[in-house]
């Protein structure tokens, strides 16, 4: 998951790192109606995976055969999942993952049989435990989604961007699609699926599948995704969607007034996906779509299968935005094909996506573009690296340790940053053609499997490294993966693009009049270097003669608007505000709103507008970002 943006203007293209932090603390605790029995910790778990309650490491959960009602009224989901297993250690129960789900009936081979739902673990929800014999094929779930379900985002017609029927989104990465499907949810643990979906009449369902392109009459639809996925990577939306092709394997999905600007803005979607293949391989997904969320969608793009779900912020209109996608189609080969067994491996999933990301970009817009990312990307890990040292030094290790947290603390930069990082000194120690054959023939040898960090150390050991003891040394392994902080051998990109963006800010600062500044080609990048290395207060005067020269605070760029607001709110620039109560109004992505409330309350002026604000929008926003914004603004 996460966010890459970059921006394309005319020949331009800009580019900008998005990074979410997912931070949920599960506090509800409803008592089941079942039996209740005495709640387990969560390090206690067999397998190696601590945020699945399932035994799936000791019954194999082949299928999935989903049959469900999406009820907008009652903001509901119910139905029945009908899992195919295979019992191969003849074990007496089936345990599968649930939270805030109500149990109805459970059948194995069609009967009728007891089930029993645990009290819910902090995080992790109730474990359901089902009696199965060794010959047991077919475990038949019947439930209702209840109202914490962490993964729903229910949007009344208002919160849509056409503002007339409701919308329907999910979010599972990473332990939320327990909270919609009784299932084993861990990443390590795949299945295929079907489904049959029912949706008022005049709304279409989409899911991490093969997907219809129009509605139908009888609001029923029916998926398959035939490729054995995990949990996380199960989707589904429903709302008043339509569908563009943009080439014969491309296409987008969107709420009829956003269509045609989304079409126009994902123009260079199917370039995009033949280059990602040049570099490491084919495609092995089918199509590859993208879906248009409504403005409360809380990250800026998530990677489900076949179709990706994106933030509307990066329809800009002038196909500025439209590179985002890049990370989430590079999550077509490290994430979906081969996936971190473990969510403290997750740096297998998002710094291969980040360094993958970059080497796209770097392919379709140029070396010194990709570098820009590059130096982005290193200022954002120095800040994670800082931050998080303070509290819990292994944090900032590669391979995390997250047995008894929720996963979510480890959604920081670190994985992301570090990882790709570690992979670009790779790079450059061993050279780029060789690193290039082994990420090839590691991805096809580890395709629709998962992974953990030491296998993948040894997979490289015995192949790329071998009988290369001189990279070996240089590498410092070890320093990168169980190691704090930043490696003194971290390589550092050109700085072509940013050393001219740095010379016209001094100037700026030197009382150049703006206007006179070396503006003119900058894309989305440079104008974040240009602000993010201003001093930390500017004057109310310095903010004026900027926003004279250069709209800020009318920017249509949410990159660009979200850190000027922040800027605004640290120099009191009130000019600002109203357009900030705009832009705080209508975006749900935490990225954006997480800096500019946190701004807000470092001042008890600023306290008083973060409240009064969060009080009028938070219904606007997704429960994970209302979960992460109580605790900012409310809990104080
Ligand atoms: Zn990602």
């Amino acid at each position: 998951m996460l966010t890459f943006a970059f921006y394309t203007n005319s020949d331009m293209l800009r580019n900008i790192v998005i990074i979410l932090i997912a931070v949920l603390a599960l506090t509800s605790c409803h008592k089941r109606n079942v039996k209740n029995v005495k709640a387990k910790k969560a390090d206690s778990m067999v397998g190696i995976d601590v945020h699945t309650l399932s035994n799936a490491d000791s019954i194999d959960m082949q299928h999935l055969d989903l049959d469900i009602n999406v009820d907008m009224a009652k903001k509901q989901i119910s139905g029945c999942a009908l899992w195919t297993i295979n019992n191969r250690t003849k074990q007496k129960e089936l345990k599968l993952d649930t939270y805030d789900l109500t149990i109805d009936s459970v059948y194995v081979d069609g009967q009728k049989v007891p089930y029993q739902l645990d009290s819910p673990i902090k995080f992790l929800g109730s474990a359901l435990h089902i009696p199965v014999s060794s010959s047991s094929k077919m475990v038949k779930i019947c439930y209702r989604t209840g109202k914490d379900a962490r993964a729903l985002q229910w949007l009344d017609p208002q919160q849509t961007y056409d503002k007339k029927y409701p919308f329907l989104y999910t979010q599972s990465e990473s332990i939320y699609a327990r909270s919609w499907i009784p299932c084993a949810d861990g990443p390590g643990i795949r299945f295929t699926y079907s489904a049959k979906v029912s949706v008022p009449k005049g709304l279409m369902a989409l899911m991490s599948a093969t997907n219809p392109q129009e509605k139908n009459d009888s609001g029923t639809y029916r998926f398959n995704m035939e490729i054995p996925i995990p949990a996380y990577l199960m989707a589904l939306a429903v709302g008043d969607i339509t569908f563009s092709s943009i080439d014969d394997r491309t296409g987008v999905y969107a709420e009829p007034g956003m269509i045609e600007k989304a079409r126009y803005e994902f123009e260079d979607v199917g370039r995009m996906v033949n280059t990602a293949e040049q570099l490491y391989g084919p495609y092995r997904w089918g199509r590859y779509d993208v879906l248009v969320l409504p403005p409360g969608f809380p990250i800026g793009g998530m990677e489900n299968p076949r179709l990706t779900f994106c933030t509307p912020t990066i329809i800009a209109g002038d196909r500025s935005l439209v590179s985002l996608i890049a990370h989430e189609l590079a999550h077509s080969w490290s994430g979906n094909l081969v996936t971190n067994a473990t969510w403290d491996d997750f740096w297998m999933n998002e710094g291969f996506t980040d360094y993958f990301e970059r080497r796209i970009v770097e392919q379709m817009l140029g070396k010194s573009y990709s570098d820009m990312l590059w130096e982005l990307g290193y200022q954002d890990l120095v800040t994670a690296v800082n931050d998080l040292s303070k509290e819990n030094p292994k944090d900032t290790w590669l391979k995390l340790d997250l047995k008894g947290r929720d996963p979510d603390d480890g959604l920081t930069d670190i994985p992301y940053e570090k990882g790709a990082h570690f992979l670009k000194l790779i790079e450059n120690t061993v050279g780029r053609d060789r690193f290039d054959q082994f990420l090839a023939k590691y991805f096809d040898a580890h395709a629709f499997k998962t992974i953990t960090t030491e296998a993948f150390l040894a997979y490289m050991d015995t192949t790329l490294l071998k009988d290369d003891s001189v990279s070996k040394k240089s590498l410092d392994i070890n320093a990168w993966v169980y190691g704090p902080g930043i490696p003194a051998n971290c390589p550092r990109a050109g700085q072509e693009r940013f050393m001219k963006v740095d010379a016209e800010r001094i100037k700026f600062l030197n009382d150049t009049p703006p206007a006179n500044l070396a503006t003119v080609d900058w894309t989305t990048h440079e104008w974040l270097q240009f602000l993010r290395q201003m001093p930390p207060a500017l004057s109310s005067n310095q903010m004026a003669r900027l926003d004279d020269a250069f709209r800020f605070t009318k920017t249509g760029n949410s990159e660009i608007a979200d850190l000027w607001f922040v800027m605004a709110v640290r120099a009191n620039y009130t000019p600002a505000f109203p357009e900030m109560e705009t832009f705080l109004s209508s975006v749900g992505r935490r990225k954006f709103l997480e800096p500019l409330y946190g701004e807000m309350m470092k001042t008890p002026h600023g306290v008083e507008m973060a409240v009064r604000l969060y009080q009028k929008y938070r219904k606007n926003y997704h429960p994970l970002a209302q979960e992460s914004l109580d605790k900012l603004i409310l809990k104080k």
